[in-house]
């Protein structure tokens, strides 16, 4: 039976991008991949809401190196950061944090508590260089409210550091009106292309105030001076997921093409169309505010795990379990993707059946 991924991600990958991973690879020091990777730049900074004066570090890697990258290139160890901890990712922020010996506060938040500015106030008198948040927390599904983040940052003079690895071209998402500083995303997410690479955008500021030089870095291979000289011709210092970068620069011509509006808007009706489905008696999604990216869908009895089983042997219809205990009662369903409407809403029509028969 073929597979439907209502996971992210790897997320259900658009046609498009199966006809141009097909393609051989080319080499890649010359002329044209300079194009490619300078017109995917000036487009993803553009879809980003970013002014073309930031700078993009193309790194071959998956996404939690692009978070481990731009904290090494630059906190230095002992300086003061506020990381958002509402889950997995959160506590991987916190993780690389702590092994860079930075001075990290988290601010930590229960299962389905849904951050408010009230829960930033214990931490209004410390002076941190940085906040550091994964803006939707995709082990949860809870979306922070950029605004209150925005307001915390603006008011002492702070970096505001995001990952919006499963919120770009998933929700709205605007890096320059936010004030945010860094934004760190990678391929297989919210981009719907091959897992393998990330992108971390700085503004000017950070890049001229915060960027560390290359001789304060231990390392070489992560070390974003080199990337941003090779950039302004094109280029990476090492060689990239070449194949990658083409996917990345069909999908945000598409992007381009169609518009952002009408992307973000396919994903919410999609979204939308799920959530009225799917809520009925006990099945439901958490009250915080949700990503469009993901719902995650709770039961009131442990069989989670079962319909999983079920909807991938008898539909071919693969989710996101969510880890630990709390995996019993709930998993999570992508919305982004090439899927459609008619499937989404069968998922949630046949999760609601096996719901009854269990
Ligand atoms: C998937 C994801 C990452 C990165 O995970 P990798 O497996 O390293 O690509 C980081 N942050 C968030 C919010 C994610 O969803």
């Amino acid at each position: 039976m073929s597979k439907t991924l209502f996971t992210i991600g790897p997320t259900q990958m658009y046609e498009t991008t199966r006809t141009v991973r097909q393609q051989d690879i080319p080499y890649f020091r010359n002329q044209s991949f300079s194009d490619i990777m300078l017109e995917t730049d000036s487009l993803l900074k553009k879809h980003m809401k970013t002014s073309q004066d930031s700078k993009t570090v193309f790194l071959t890697a998956s996404g939690t190196a692009g978070m481990e990258a731009a904290i090494e290139n630059l906190f230095y160890e002992g300086d003061r950061v506020l990381v958002i901890v509402g889950g997995g990712f959160g506590r991987r922020f916190e993780q690389i944090c702590k092994k860079k010996k930075l001075n990290c506060d988290g601010v930590y938040l229960e299962t389905d508590q849904q951050l408010e500015f009230k829960d930033l106030e214990p931490f209004a008198d410390i002076d941190y260089k940085a906040l550091i948040v994964n803006l939707h927390e995709t082990s949860t599904g809870q979306l922070y409210d950029i605004t209150l983040l925005k307001k915390f940052c603006e008011s002492r003079n702070m970096l505001l550091i995001v990952d919006a690895i499963s919120t770009f071209l998933c929700d709205e998402y605007s890096m320059d009106a936010n004030g945010i500083d860094v934004t760190i995303i990678s391929t297989q997410k919210g981009l719907c292309v091959s897992p393998g690479m990330c992108m971390v955008v700085m503004n000017d500021r950070v890049v001229r105030d915060y960027l560390k030089s290359s001789g304060e870095l231990p390392n070489m291979y992560f070390d974003f001076n080199d990337y941003l000289v090779n950039m302004e011709r094109g280029q990476t210092p090492f060689t990239p997921a070449v194949g990658i970068v083409y996917e990345i620069h069909d999908m945000l011509l598409a992007v381009e093409k169609d518009s952002l509006e009408s992307k973000l808007k396919e994903v919410e009706g999609r979204t939308r169309a799920f959530r009225e489905a799917v809520i009925s008696e006990g099945i439901s999604i958490p009250k915080f505010r949700c990503s469009n990216a993901i719902t995650t869908v709770i039961f009131d009895k442990p069989i989670a795990k079962a319909v999983e089983k079920e909807l991938i042997e008898t539909k071919g219809y693969v989710i996101n379990p969510c880890g630990g205990e709390i995996g019993k009662y709930r998993f999570r369903v992508s919305h982004v993707g090439d899927l459609s409407i008619d499937d989404t809403v069968d998922l949630a029509e046949t999760i609601k059946k096996l719901y009854k028969e269990m």
